[in-house]
C-alpha cells in the first residue's frame, strides 16, 4: 500500500462515513471501520515498517494526523447523534400546552351564560325588588298541610283535582309531596310572621314546582312560578289590581297591560285570572289569543280568611293579597317561544339565542 498517496483519500472516505450515521449504534460500527484494528488506517500503519527511515518518518507524521482527525470527526459527529437523539424523545413525548392555553389553536374557548328560566326569574326578582318586595324561598318537598292544607284544601277536598300531585309518602308519619306550586312558601312566611312580629309582609317566592302534566307545548312536569303575598292593614283589591299593573308594563313593555277577571281558587276570596295583552298581535287579536287579545298568565285574590286562621294571623286586623304565574309561561310570552319544551331539551341553537 502506497501510504503517503492514499491519506487523504482515506480521510475523505472516513469523513463521508462519519457523515452519515444517524445512530449511536451508526456511529459505533462507523468508528470500528474508519479506526479500528480492521480498518485501513490501521492496515497503512502497518505498512510503514517497509519504508525507509525518512519517507516512515513524514508517513508516520501523516498517518497520525489522519487518526487525529478521524476520530475526532468520529467524536463530535457522537456527541451530535446523542443530541438529536435526546431531541426526538423530547419531542415525541411532549405535550401541546398551546391547545389549552385560551384554546387559541384549537377550537376557540366558548363562554356559557344564564339560562333563560333563570335570566327570566332574576329579571322578575328585579322588577318586584324594585318595587319593594323581599324574596323568599322554601324547601321543594313539603308536607300535605303546607302544601294543601293550610291553603283551605283539606284531605279529600276537590280542589285537589287542580293539582295533578307527586306524593312521596302517603299517611304515617305524615303524608309528603312534591310541592304542587310555590304557594307553601307563603304559609312558612306568615307562620315565621306571626312567630316573630314579622308583619307586614311583602315577599316574592319563585321556585321550582312539580305536576303530573305530560310535556306538551304550554306545560311541563318540572316548571318554575314566582309567586307574591302581601300582608298589611287596609289592603284591598284596588292595590292588587294595580300592583298586577305595575309589574306587567315593567316587566312586558308600556303597551302591554293587564287585567283581572273571576276564577275560582281555594286560598283566594275574591280570586282573578290574571291576563296580559297578547304579546304576539299586542291585542289585535290572533291565533295564539284565540282573537281575544289576552292572554291569560296566572292566578290572583285577596287572601282567604280561612288561610289567615290556620297560620294564626287575625283576619280583623290584617288583609293581604296573592298572585302567581309561571316563570317558564312568562318567558314564553316575552320572547313568543312556540314550544315550552324548548326550555328542556338544551339544544345550543335555541339557548344561544337568549
Ligand atoms: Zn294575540
Amino acid at each position: 500500500m502506497g501510504v503517503p498517496d492514499d491519506i487523504d483519500a482515506l480521510v475523505d472516505e472516513a469523513r463521508a462515513a462519519i457523515a452519515a450515521a444517524r445512530s449511536t449504534e451508526d456511529i459505533r460500527n462507523v468508528a470500528a471501520l474508519v479506526s479500528g484494528k480492521k480498518s485501513p488506517l490501521a492496515a497503512a500503519s502497518r505498512g510503514l515498517g517497509g519504508l525507509e527511515p525518512d519517507a516512515r518518518k513524514e508517513a508516520g507524521r501523516r498517518l497520525h494526523e489522519a487518526r487525529t482527525t478521524i476520530e475526532d470527526l468520529v467524536e463530535r459527529r457522537r456527541t451530535d447523534i446523542k443530541f438529536e437523539e435526546l431531541s426526538r424523545q423530547m419531542e415525541d413525548s411532549r405535550v401541546d400546552l398551546t391547545e389549552f392555553i385560551g384554546g387559541s389553536i384549537a377550537a376557540p374557548a366558548t363562554r356559557g351564560h344564564l339560562h333563560l328560566v333563570t335570566q327570566t326569574r332574576d329579571a322578575l326578582e328585579d322588577v318586584f325588588v324594585g318595587m319593594g318586595f323581599e324574596v323568599a324561598e322554601g324547601p321543594e318537598i313539603e308536607t300535605d298541610w303546607f302544601n294543601f292544607g293550610a291553603l283551605n284544601i283539606p284531605p279529600a277536598h276537590p280542589a285537589r283535582g287542580m293539582w295533578d300531585t307527586f306524593y312521596l309518602n302517603l299517611g304515617a308519619p305524615e303524608t309528603t309531596v312534591l310541592r304542587t306550586h310555590t304557594s307553601p312558601v307563603q304559609v312558612h312566611l306568615m307562620e315565621e310572621a306571626v312567630v316573630d312580629g314579622g308583619l307586614p309582609i311583602h315577599a316574592v317566592m319563585p321556585g321550582r314546582c312539580y305536576r303530573r302534566d305530560t310535556p306538551d307545548a304550554r306545560h311541563l312536569p318540572v316548571f318554575h312560578q314566582i309567586e307574591g303575598l302581601v300582608v298589611d292593614k287596609g289592603i284591598t283589591f284596588a292595590d292588587l289590581a294595580g300592583t298586577i299593573e305595575v309589574f306587567t308594563t315593567a316587566y312586558f313593555g308600556p303597551d302591554i297591560h293587564s287585567r283581572l277577571r273571576p276564577a275560582y281558587f281555594p286560598f283566594t276570596e275574591p280570586s282573578a285570572e290574571y291576563e296580559i295583552t297578547c304579546t304576539i298581535c299586542h291585542g289585535e287579536g290572533c291565533r295564539t289569543c284565540s282573537q281575544t287579545g289576552w292572554i291569560e298568565l296566572g292566578g290572583c285574590g285577596m287572601v282567604d280568611p280561612a288561610v289567615f286562621d290556620a297560620v294564626g294571623i287575625d283576619p280583623d286586623q290584617w288583609t293581604g293579597f296573592a298572585f302567581g304565574f309561571g316563570i317558564d309561561r312568562c318567558a314564553q310570552m316575552r320572547h313568543q317561544i312556540a314550544d315550552m319544551r324548548a326550555l328542556t331539551e338544551n339544544d345550543f341553537r335555541f339557548l344561544r339565542q337568549f
